[in-house]
Order: C-alpha cells, then sequence, then structure tokens
C-alpha cells in the first residue's frame, strides 16, 4: 500500500484572517428557534438583550439598532446636534466616525491623535473648542480606552455633551468600570468584525435626561401609540431597529464576552513576546487591564511598501488589515478643506499601521506563525 506521504508534507496549514468570528453552537441553535418561532423582526429577543446589555452596563438604559453607525446617529440627534453645530472627533478611525456627523447635518472637526494611544489628543481638544463647538466623538481605537477623567474634565468644563464612539471597545475597562457603565452616550458596534457580533447591528447607552422612548421613535419612523391606543407619529424617525434573529445572536455572544476579552489579551500579550525587537516595527501601548484588544495593530517602520508587505505576507498564508487610512483625507473631507499636513500624527499611523490577525479562535502557534512570517517578509524578503 503506498502512503501519500508528499501531498501530506506539501499541505501547507490554512489561510490565517486578521480576524473572525467566534460563535458557538447553543447560538446557532437559538437563532434556528427563532426562525421557527414566527417572530423575526424586533420582538421578545431584542428586549432579551437590552435587558443583558443594561445589566453589563450595570443598570443603565440600552437600546439597540441595525447598525453602530445608525446608533450614533440617533445620538447626535438626541444630543441635540444639527446643522451649524461642530463635534471634536479623531481623523484615525472608521470613517463611519466622521460620515455620521455628516449626517445630522453637522461639521466634524478633526484633532490630531497622541502617538501612544493613537486616540485623539486630549491635550490638543481645547484648543479647537469654539462657538459652535456642542459637543466631544472621541474613539476607542483597537478597543483602547480614551482616558475618561481627562476627557470628561474637558467636557464639563466647556459645556459639551460626549458621544463615546465604543463601537470597538465593549469588553474593555476603564479604571474597573466596563466602558458603558458610565458616561454620557455610548454607542457600540456589533458588526461581523467587532469583538462580539450580531452579524450587523449596534447598540447606544442612553444617559438619564435623554427620553428613552424618543429614542425608540427614532428608531422606527417616529411612531408611537397615543393615550387613546392609536397610532401616531410626531418626529421624522428612520429604519434602524434590530432584528430578534441578531437579537439571539447577541445573547449568546454577551454571555462570552470576559471570556473573548480574556482570551484576546492573552494573545495579544503573546504576540509582545514573539515579535523580534529588531524588525524596526512600532507596537501598540502594551495595555493588558483595560484595552479588549480589538485590534493587534502595529506601524511598518518608515519607507516599507506596505502593499509589498501585505501581499508577501498573504502569501506566507497569513492575513493582513488595513485600519485605518487618516479620515480626513478622504476626498469628501477634502471638499471640506481638509489637506495633508493638517494631522501628521494621524497621517503617519495611516500610512504605516497593519493589524495583524487576533482573535479569540487563536492559537499560541498561531501568534508564532504571524511572528515567523514578519521575520520573514521584513529581514529577508526586504519590503
Ligand atoms: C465599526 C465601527 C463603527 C460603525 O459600526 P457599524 O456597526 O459598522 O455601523 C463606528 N465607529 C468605529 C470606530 C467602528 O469601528
Amino acid at each position: 500500500m503506498t502512503e501519500p506521504i508528499i501531498s501530506i508534507a506539501m499541505t501547507s496549514p490554512p489561510f490565517l484572517p486578521f480576524t473572525r468570528p467566534s460563535i458557538d453552537e447553543p447560538t446557532i441553535t437559538e437563532v434556528a428557534q427563532v426562525l421557527r418561532s414566527g417572530w423575526l423582526t424586533g420582538g421578545p429577543k431584542v428586549l432579551e438583550f437590552e435587558a443583558a446589555l443594561s445589566r453589563y452596563c450595570q443598570g443603565r438604559t440600552v437600546r439597540t439598532f441595525n447598525s453602530g453607525s445608525a446608533a450614533l446617529t440617533i445620538a447626535l440627534r438626541l444630543a441635540g446636534i444639527g446643522p451649524d453645530d461642530e463635534v471634536l472627533t479623531s481623523p484615525l478611525t472608521w470613517v463611519a466616525t466622521p460620515n455620521v456627523v455628516l449626517e445630522v447635518g453637522a461639521r466634524p472637526v478633526f484633532v490630531d491623535v497622541d502617538p501612544v494611544s493613537r486616540n485623539i489628543d486630549l491635550s490638543a481638544v481645547e484648543a479647537n473648542i469654539g462657538p459652535r463647538t456642542r459637543a466631544l466623538l472621541p474613539v476607542d481605537l483597537a478597543g483602547l480606552p480614551v482616558n475618561r477623567e481627562l476627557l470628561y474634565a474637558i467636557a464639563s468644563k466647556h459645556r459639551l455633551r460626549v458621544i463615546e464612539d465604543a463601537a470597538q471597545s465593549l469588553g474593555a475597562q476603564w479604571h474597573g468600570q466596563p466602558i458603558g457603565a458610565s458616561g454620557d452616550f455610548v454607542a457600540f458596534s456589533f458588526h461581523a468584525n467587532k469583538n462580539i457580533t450580531t452579524g450587523e447591528g449596534g447598540a447606544l447607552v442612553i444617559p438619564d435626561d435623554i427620553d428613552s422612548a424618543l429614542c425608540e421613535r427614532m428608531r422606527l419612523q417616529g411612531v408611537f401609540r397615543n393615550q387613546n391606543g392609536d397610532m401616531d407619529v410626531d418626529i421624522r424617525g428612520t429604519k434602524s431597529n434590530l432584528t430578534d434573529i441578531a437579537a439571539a445572536i447577541g445573547i449568546g455572544q454577551l454571555k462570552r464576552l470576559s471570556e473573548l476579552t480574556h482570551r484576546r489579551r492573552e494573545l495579544a500579550r503573546y504576540y509582545f513576546e514573539c515579535i523580534r525587537q529588531d524588525m524596526g516595527l512600532d507596537l501598540p501601548a502594551a495595555d493588558f487591564v483595560q484595552s479588549n484588544w480589538h485590534m493587534f495593530q502595529v506601524l511598518l517602520p518608515i519607507g516599507t511598501d506596505r502593499r509589498a508587505f501585505i501581499e508577501a505576507m498573504k502569501t506566507e498564508g497569513i492575513g493582513v488589515g488595513v485600519h485605518y487610512p487618516a479620515a480626513h483625507l478622504f476626498t469628501l473631507y477634502r471638499t471640506l478643506g481638509y489637506a495633508p499636513g493638517d494631522f501628521p500624527v494621524a497621517e503617519d499611523i495611516g500610512r504605516r499601521t497593519v493589524t495583524l490577525p487576533l482573535f479569540a479562535a487563536m492559537s499560541h502557534a498561531d501568534v508564532q506563525r504571524v511572528c515567523i512570517a514578519l521575520e520573514k517578509t521584513l529581514l529577508n524578503a526586504g519590503c
């Protein structure tokens, strides 16, 4: 009998993507139950998911949406932000962040980022506050929290609302408290690439001075029942409610949030052990307590051809992403007057950043594989 030794020996390990969701079998069973139940849109599962999110946020009011972008947009509306208003935010973010500001007719005013945290430079915020500034929209990039004490000190001094873009930081902590448990508005995303997912989806933590019934009307066509039980519409709403199908996924995912976060922190720590220091990479802030390690991002040495690097890693079976080019350099934002050189730190990071694989189902051997591929690509191939 001849054994196919050669074909076994030549089998390469499967491609390692930069992220992949972890959906367990009980969750899949729950989704099937919803599909069989006959009630697919927002119903009992949405209420159950919102209650679970509220418990996670230590009793605060939480409402769900069909995207994180919808949660952010409705937060801006609830905060009364509109035309002629300015909102201060980071240029180093997913473009949804400034896009939602434009969506409500306001102007995003970018402030450069801090080179270590890669989040909005809070020491530069006050110099950008003007008579039209109404809100701060900070982003916890890669799940590393913006300094909440400094943030809220600035906000209260200048009487600004805060909409925390916590799309990437569910599971992260600030001084032992979960992100979402305190603060003004806090928006989460459950996009498929986030630490926990509903496929697509989002949630908003609503402060006490805001009417949650108004939030629900904004989410679904402005519709409500008046005292007689008749339907009425008093505001222009949107169509951005979550389905019970998605909520069933979210309920199963939220149960595992702390386990998944713990695993990401372990893997991130292992990256720091494995990445050789002589490769000229700038590593992310080594925070294994507060960050939820939504992404593991390194900055390539200055002069590296990023496109060639990504291709070379792909040849090694490793998926690498780019999150994100500085948003003010996109064509749309240049038409608002932004130009290269405006935010040099964000531009430098945006040009050099790459996202290495990091997701809860990865093994330590996978991290080693990435590190070996990095050495081969950066030291030998000379990208
Ligand atoms: C994912 C994300 C969003 C938007 O969330 P969606 O669910 O995709 O609409 C907003 N801001 C940041 C920083 C994000 O990463």
